[in-house]
């Protein structure tokens, strides 16, 4: 059987300082540390979104509900960015530890790429993957001119059939509720 395509709202959130932060540093800690910080994004952002896979430092999210629109996209992103920050300042306080992953923690950040598309779930080695055109392009995404132009600042980043999809959704609730008022006004 061929397996189903469906469309989704896709969303990878990324570490940047992750390559330098693991460089020569006292790795459990580290991972720990990324791990932490990872499941609270996960956390916050699972509501709305479902974890597709982990992958390093990053995780990618997808949702198949084609009601994610912009202002519910912005709010999760905003909240899952400030729960990270929160969070590496919490675990920067608790540890007296000075190696230097515990001392670098701040320097990390959070980025995120959004995008809408269409995939198809397969197994590969017992585990459930997404696959597809759109799949690629999301994480090609994440290879941008933004951090050289915006100067390492974190930042979020949506693609254009994204924006169109929030557009299309808006004008389905327009026109459903002119829809409703014609109706309410003709009885
Ligand atoms: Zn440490």
């Amino acid at each position: 059987m061929l397996p189903k395509t469906e469309s989704a709202c896709f969303v990878i959130a990324d570490i940047s300082g992750y390559t330098s932060f693991l460089a020569g540093v006292e790795l459990d800690h580290a991972h720990d540390i990324i791990a932490d910080v990872m499941d609270t994004v996960v956390r916050c952002l699972r509501p709305l979104f479902r974890l597709a896979k982990f992958e390093g430092d990053a995780a990618f999210f997808y949702a198949v509900n084609d009601k994610v629109d912009g202002s519910l996209l912005q709010d999760a992103i905003e909240s899952a960015y400030f729960a990270f920050r929160k969070r590496l300042r919490n675990i920067s306080q608790a540890t007296s530890c000075q190696c230097s992953a515990c001392r670098d923690i701040q320097k990390l950040d959070l980025k995120f790429v959004s995008h809408h598309g269409e995939f198809i779930k397969h197994r590969m080695a017992g585990r459930e993957e997404l696959a597809g055109r759109d799949v690629i392009v999301i994480h090609r995404l994440l290879k941008n001119a933004v951090n050289e132009r915006l100067g390492g600042h974190a930042y979020a980043l949506y693609s254009d059939p994204c924006i169109q999809q929030w557009a299309s959704i808006h004008s389905r609730r327009v026109s459903s509720s002119t829809e409703s008022r014609s109706t309410s006004s003709a009885t």
